[in-house]
């Protein structure tokens, strides 16, 4: 026997978010029967309203509700440091550590030659035209993952802008090899942008 078109399409649409096979998918579609009607439709409205009104920055690439962003448009955060980072979730942790404010550039990836994303494909060239642009940026914090792809990105990064006479520094390395950005707990951070070096 077969499930039931409807509670089929939901099993197929859970399995379709990271991490969930066939039989956490069921658990899920199941448990979602029982939800209060209210409850399911601000669910639903919920992933619509995200999907729709959640854009990328035109300035710094973070998601945004409204373009630019928050931190773009603050100037009362140092208009002169930048902290490059792989990902909006980034941006999310250092801010947590409410010990930064200056201003940020999200790379949406890293360079990975293996699954064929070079420099185009992330969002490099907005960095660039951003500092040529922008003179009130004295100093670029590679804050990309201490991963191989994210310390290639970083050096890449480096080459592209040193030349410009922008100094550019690289979080210290309190960060675990291999270690992600958004999983890095506050004091762990706070210490690898303290100890910053220049590159
Ligand atoms: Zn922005």
């Amino acid at each position: 026997m077969q499930y039931p078109e409807p509670i089929a399409r939901l099993i197929d649409s859970y399995m379709k978010l990271p991490g969930i096979g066939s039989k956490t998918a069921e658990r899920l579609a199941f448990y979602t029967l029982d939800m209060d009607n209210d409850d399911v439709t601000a669910f639903s409205q919920a992933l619509v309203a995200a999907k729709r009104d959640i854009h990328y920055c035109s300035i710094c690439g973070n998601i945004t509700a409204s373009d630019p962003c928050a931190v773009c448009r603050d100037k009362t955060r140092d208009q002169d440091q930048v902290i490059v980072v792989e990902q909006p979730k980034d941006v999310m942790a250092l801010e947590k550590m409410n010990e930064y404010h200056g201003l940020y550039h999200v790379l949406h990836g890293v360079l990975s030659p293996i699954d064929g994303k070079g420099p185009e494909d992330i969002n490099i060239r907005s960095l660039v035209t951003r500092l040529q642009q922008n003179e009130q940026i004295k100093e670029v914090i590679l804050a990309t993952n201490a991963t191989p792809e994210g310390e290639a990105t970083a050096m890449y990064i480096a080459r592209l802008v040193k030349p410009a006479g922008i100094k550019v520094t690289r979080l210290a390395h309190g960060l675990a090899v291999g270690s992600d950005i958004e999983y890095a707990d506050e004091m762990t951070l706070f210490k690898a942008l303290e100890g910053r070096q220049e590159l």
